[in-house]
């Protein structure tokens, strides 16, 4: 017998096609039919609403959060029924578990728990959390150096380049998707480019990516753009910019000649792609915005504390509100702030981008969605981590029209299934795994801001994972059918 049947909806398959009426048919996980459905154990009526396949965040930082909250709320009332994680040079694996990787990397990889050394380790511990959605994993730079190198301010030398490479291709090897660089990043931004050459070609083996927090994102990003075309003809792999944008008010306008850039690659047959979050805000590590022995104020009028352990009452307030009140000068706040005990883990929101670059990013053609959300539920976190999916479908399709229906929900599932290798997933099609969302064009809206951002999307109804039901009315059902998913192989665990 079926498993569940869904009528009355209207299905976009991932393709870019426009929404055509079928049922859907699931069985052993499995989409089994799109045509007419018989009778199943569960009968869905999907009362009209658009079903998609499930969505795929292409940029996550929840290494740590399948431990912390393995029902993913957060990401599962979005309608993302996998996320890519690892990014930005920081990854759970590899791990040595005599070393606090959660402070290696800031707080970013929090909420890991030790036990395992490499990928299927890391694997078979999340797995046995019963996480509600897929997880696919990057291995990052960062913490492949940190771990062969500490924080040498150097060139590896021979014998350490190839300790990192060996521990790349092992992660590769195991089923990563991707070799990633966060080169803004201590230790990642001592590296040359030839370091990130010679570790990018470990991914070569699978066809596995070389995804990249390029090494300037403001007045520089054009140079960072050549370095990463350079890296990826070098190393002969696919490369992934990640969360592209231009900080900085002088720098706005400049993704259009980055995608110029980009666009001549591709020409070229260069096999580049991208992902971006919606959204005017950057979000990350304090730390790293700031010197300080020459704090730049202008920077720090646009600061706002998302996470902050050793000033919990300064969390969803601007820099400039709090120094204000207290009658501080902001550079000394900020001193104050990240040199008090746990204050290098204070994560921040920044207000450096324009609107009008978040459009000219959507309507490439070549651009995925990622939520770069940083998975910290204990204060008050940027709101991509809530909003990001709802927020493309219901403010830049439908409100804004910077891109069709169709095409923002291939953008968000075949085009990212096929970039990061996922097998069987991201389309509606008979064979492939039932990961799936119901949604209603007309009212999907992200409810998270920046003063109450731990608020779950409208408009989401319906999510599918793996064929078991996970969420449905804003009930979160924790079935725990989530899968750890191997670079165009099966599932961990399974052949
Ligand atoms: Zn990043």
């Amino acid at each position: 017998m079926t498993d569940i049947s869904i009528r009355n909806v209207k299905v976009l398959d991932g393709t870019g096609s426009p929404a055509f009426e079928a049922d859907i048919e699931i069985s052993d996980g499995r989409i089994k039919t799109v045509g007419s459905a018989g009778a199943a154990a569960l009968e869905i009526d999907g009362l009209g609403a658009h079903i998609a396949p499930g969505f795929i965040d292409t940029h996550s930082h929840d290494d740590g959060a399948f431990f912390r909250h393995p029902g993913m709320a957060f990401k599962l009332a979005q309608g993302v029924t996998t996320v890519v994680a690892g990014n930005c040079g920081f990854s759970a694996i590899p791990a040595d578990p005599s070393v606090d990787s959660a402070r290696a990397s800031g707080g970013i990889l929090a909420g890991i728990e030790a036990g395992f050394t490499d990928l299927d380790g890391y694997f078979a511990a999340v797995l046995a959390k019963g996480p509600a959605i897929n997880n696919m994993m990057l291995v990052g730079h960062n913490t492949v150096r940190s771990m062969v190198m500490g924080n040498e301010k150097r060139a590896p030398d021979a014998r350490e380049l190839q300790q990192m490479y060996g521990l790349v291709e092992q992660a590769i090897t195991q089923g990563a998707c991707g070799f990633s660089t966060g080169l803004i990043y201590t230790p990642g931004k001592w590296s040359q480019t030839e370091e990130i050459i010679t570790l990018a070609k470990a991914a070569k083996a699978t066809g596995a990516l070389y995804t990249t927090h390029m090494r300037n994102e403001s007045n520089r990003l054009l140079e960072a753009v050549d370095e990463t075309l350079t890296i990826g003809i070098e190393s002969d792999v696919h490369v992934h910019i990640s969360h592209h944008k231009a900080a900085g008010k002088p720098n706005w306008g400049l993704v259009k000649e980055s995608l110029q850039k980009i666009d001549a690659a591709l020409g070229r047959g260069q096999r580049v792609t991208l992902d971006v979050y919606p959204y005017t805000a950057g979000s990350g590590r304090m730390i790293e915005y700031f010197n300080l022995d020459n704090i730049n104020r202008d920077f720090a009028e646009v600061v706002r504390i998302a996470g902050c352990p050793a000033f919990r009452h300064y969390e969803g307030r601007m820099l400039v509100d709090i120094a204000r009140d207290e009658g501080v000068d902001i550079a000394d706040l900020v001193r104050t702030i990240l040199t008090a005990p746990k204050g290098d883990r204070t994560i921040c929101i920044h207000f450096t981008l324009d609107e009008a670059d978040i459009a000219t990013n959507l309507r490439h053609a070549d651009m995925m969605v990622g939520s770069d959300g940083i998975p910290d539920l204990r204060g008050r976190p940027h709101p991509r981590l809530f909003g990001t999916f709802p927020r493309v479908l219901g403010k830049y399709v439908r409100q804004d029209k910077v891109l069709s229906l169709p095409e923002a929900v291939r953008r968000m599932t075949s085009l990212s299934a096929q970039t990061f290798g996922l097998l069987d997933r991201g389309k509606i099609e008979p064979g492939y795994w039932a990961d799936l969302v119901l949604f209603n064009p007309e009212t999907v809206i992200d409810t998270a801001t920046y003063d109450e951002p731990q608020q779950e999307p409208q408009g989401i109804h319906t999510v599918i994972v793996n064929g078991q039901l996970a969420l449905q009315n804003g009930q979160h059902h924790n079935t725990g059918s989530g899968k750890m998913l191997r670079y165009r192989r099966a599932a961990y665990g399974e052949s």
